[in-house]
């Protein structure tokens, strides 16, 4: 019964994603779900990504937060319309809170939509948003077995950004084994490897980004 439940809601959330895709849709907006652990460097991704498409493209932030407004402060600081969702511990978004947040945003002057899921590896895969693109941040630190320990983080992204390259001289990270790790789950996601504290690699990605968006 209880599994019964559970289906009953997701089958809700995944309706209402679809509505939320229809109007994202509409308004010609590209919506990207951002997916990380905490502290794999989703702000600072977004903070160069607004960097470097200023004057390229609109963008919008929606920042999922479990408490704080730390984060969409600095974005609105860099510019950029930012609507903050705290989930109130909750450890995950999901569609009803996008379909909210998306009245609070013009969307006809937006053409990427950057949504910054609760940083947990765990359950945000589970809930479809309405999103466009599913990426999932991963970090040098964090080690090379993340996609061993949370496969399922891994399964359906469009791409992965391994971000604190910068920092692998240093750590004890495999990148030939994480790259493994990851073809064993999905054969030709494309894998960026940046560093956001120094903004190696992120040319390639921001033009994924734009293509991804009819952009470029
Ligand atoms: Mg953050
Ligand atoms: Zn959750």
């Amino acid at each position: 019964m209880e599994i019964k439940v559970e289906e009953k809601i997701l089958s809700a959330n995944d309706r209402l994603a679809l509505e939320n895709r229809a109007r994202l849709d509409a308004a010609r907006v590209t919506a990207v779900n951002i997916m990380a652990s905490p502290g794999a460097g989703k702000t600072s991704l977004i903070l160069r990504t607004i960097e470097a498409l200023r004057g390229r493209a609109r963008l919008a932030v929606i920042e999922g937060d479990l408490a704080s407004t730390v984060d969409a402060d600095k974005i609105k600081a860099a510019g950029v319309p930012a609507v903050q969702i705290n989930t109130g511990g909750g450890c995950h978004l999901d569609a009803v809170m996008i379909a909210d947040a998306l009245r609070q945003l013009a969307l006809d002057d937006v053409d990427i939509l950057l949504i910054e899921n609760v940083g947990n590896l765990v359950c945000p895969t589970n809930f479809a948003l309405g999103e466009h693109k599913r990426v999932l941040v991963a970090s040098v630190p964090e080690g090379h077995d993340k996609p061993i320990k949370y496969p399922s983080s891994f399964v359906d992204l469009d791409a992965i950004v391994l971000n604190k390259m910068d920092l692998a001289p240093y750590v004890d990270f495999d990148l030939a084994a994480f790259e493994r790790a990851v073809r064993a789950i999905d054969a030709d996601v494309p894998i960026f490897h940046i560093s956001c504290r120094t903004g190696e690699g992120l040319e390639a990605w921001v033009a994924w980004l734009m293509q991804q968006s009819g952009l470029s």
